[in-house]
């Protein structure tokens, strides 16, 4: 295998996550699945085809490098790509000729954008992405009205397929006022271009939280990430949601295991120190197993003393500083673990569990940061 950890995705478990999203948009609004970050760690090449079998046909990419990817992942399949961020000018040709949208927020993508789809003879689909008040990307309110003349003058260049914004933290209750801004800023803006008759584009402005928090931000199309990995964007979304269905259930399941194998067993005995320095001291004699896991793998070194893992079946804790390639954990408690035991860094063993977030209220790691760290080349294997 040439590797020392696995990671499992669950075919059934982005089923349930895509069927679930999908009764709670309303009526005809498009599904975009967002797949930056190597679609948030899980593999583009991996995902990417379950999504689309499960009736996903629109996927969101941050940069031109990731949309390639998707091109990879499901070659001669009709979907829409759009890119939300960096794409080099260079890079628009390729975007234009395989009909690829992407974001404009800037006057000289535009200029490009325009000359390339001149050379080509082709149209640039282009999404105009509005500034509302997260002050990152977007057009701001008095560079629109030059941007929109130019477009109206280069119709045959340029069709716009969207307008759009980015809220600025939906997934907490204290950017409650900031966002309701930002969505009456939008508004606005959707009312003035009503008078352009040439922009029938779709709007859209919702990622995860949004979606569920503010149904009404769905608009025609919601861009949706973390929430079809089966994860909600933070424990408050949660318990928004559980609250306003009235269900204690968790509706999601999360899609990703990761997995690796015990290398080594050994006993130390009392009075020594574990691992590198000073940070793990046996007080009994302990017994350790090491993982072929460290954080060049991704597994944080903030998870030192920290981690927990599943080795038959039970919950075993990390001692010391995980390495760059290795970390032990203290099996005392099972005398019979051995080199080659199954171990699972996230995910289920019998009726235990580590999920993501477990894990990152350890590490202060975001679910999100968390998933896009695990390195591309672990090998992703897909179960039922
Ligand atoms: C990442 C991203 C999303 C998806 O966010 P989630 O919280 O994962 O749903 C949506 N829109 C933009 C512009 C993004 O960058």
């Amino acid at each position: 295998m040439f590797q020392t950890s696995y990671i499992e995705l669950s075919e059934q478990a982005v089923k349930n996550n895509i069927d679930f999203i999908k009764r709670f948009l309303g009526e005809g609004v498009t599904f975009s699945s967002v797949v930056k970050g190597n679609a948030y760690g899980h593999g583009i090449a991996h995902y990417c085809p379950l999504a689309y079998k499960y009736g996903i046909n629109h996927f969101s990419v941050f940069s031109a490098g990731e949309a390639l990817n998707v091109t990879k992942a499901l070659p001669e399949k009709d979907f829409t790509l759009m890119i939300m961020g960096q794409i080099e000018n260079s890079e628009l040709d390729w975007a234009i000729e395989n009909n690829v949208e992407f974001y404009v927020f800037e006057q000289n993508r535009l200029d490009a954008a325009i000359s390339y789809a001149q050379k080509l003879g082709k149209k640039a689909r282009i999404h105009i992405d509005i500034e509302t008040g997260m002050n990152r990307t977007g057009f701001a309110q008095k560079e629109i009205t030059s941007a929109l003349k130019k477009i109206e003058a280069n119709l045959d260049f340029v069709e716009v397929k969207g307008i759009c914004t980015h809220f600025a933290g939906a997934e907490s209750i204290a950017n409650y006022k900031r966002v309701k801004d930002q969505f009456n800023r939008f508004k606005r803006f959707q009312t003035k271009v009503k008078n352009y008759p040439w922009l029938q584009a779709k709007s859209h402005i919702a990622s995860s939280s949004a979606t569920l928090r503010y149904p009404n931000s769905q608009l025609d199309m919601v861009r949706i990430g973390i929430l079809q990995f089966g994860f909600f964007p933070t424990q408050e979304i949660f318990v928004h949601y559980a609250t306003k269905y009235k269900t204690g259930e968790n509706p999601l399941k999360p899609i990703l295991s990761w997995k690796t194998k015990v290398m080594d067993v050994k006993t130390v005995k009392a009075g020594e120190f574990v691992g590198y320095g000073t940070s793990y001291f046996t007080n009994r004699t302990t017994k350790i197993a090491l993982l072929p896991v460290g954080y060049s793998f991704g597994y944080s070194r903030s998870l030192s003393n920290q981690g927990k893992v599943l080795i038959n079946g039970a919950r075993f804790d990390v001692v010391g500083t995980v390495n760059m390639s290795m970390l032990a954990v203290d099996v005392s408690t099972d005398e019979s673990i051995k080199k080659g035991d199954e171990v699972v860094l996230i995910g289920s063993q019998g009726n235990q569990e580590l999920s993501v977030s477990s894990f990152s209220d350890f590490s202060q790691l975001i679910n999100y940061e968390l998933l896009t760290r695990l390195p591309q080349d672990i090998p992703r294997i897909i179960t039922k």
